[in-house]
């Protein structure tokens, strides 16, 4: 079975590098197309409701840098153009999920840093995609100082 369309989830560390590499590799044998994305979990959400204050314009710039860090990413790699590259705001899992359908993946590629003990019951975004997952997903292991 070959793949047709692949997204590969980032977040916008160096350590993604592998994770795109990996995703090239299987589009370049498969002859697949490939999206990428990345999620801003709003900050409100990330502190667990109400926050006493007004975070519009820390959110804006948050999402201004992400938008440049992905840009500069994505440009590195010529099969991946504009229209899919992907900046999403909200739960990781719901929104790469909810992309994978509307896009028509069949495989998404994200990194995995195969945590064990306390680091793996607080949860990974890897282990998180895998419940529910509309497609195949692939976790390249990356290296971890954990
Ligand atoms: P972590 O949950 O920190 O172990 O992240 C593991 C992998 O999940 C990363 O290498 C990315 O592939 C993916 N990932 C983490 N956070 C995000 C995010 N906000 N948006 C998209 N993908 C993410």
């Amino acid at each position: 079975m070959s793949y047709q369309h692949i997204l590969i989830a980032i977040d916008l560390t160096e350590e993604c590098t592998p994770v795109i590499e990996r995703a090239v590799e299987i589009a370049r044998s498969t002859d697949a197309r490939i999206s990428i994305v990345h999620v801003i979990e709003p900050m409100a959400m990330a502190f667990g409701g109400d926050v006493p204050m007004d975070l519009t314009l820390i959110q804006q710039q948050q999402f201004e840098q992400a938008r440049a860090a992905l840009e500069k990413l994505a440009a590195r790699y010529p099969g991946i153009s504009e229209q899919q590259r992907h900046l999403l705001s909200g739960q990781p899992r719901h929104e790469i999920h909810h992309l994978a359908v509307e896009q028509s993946c069949d495989l998404i590629v994200v990194g995995s840093h195969g945590r064990h003990g306390l680091a793996l019951l607080l949860g990974s975004t890897a282990n998180d995609l895998l419940h529910g997952a509309p497609c195949d997903v692939l976790s390249v292991r990356l290296k971890t100082s954990s």
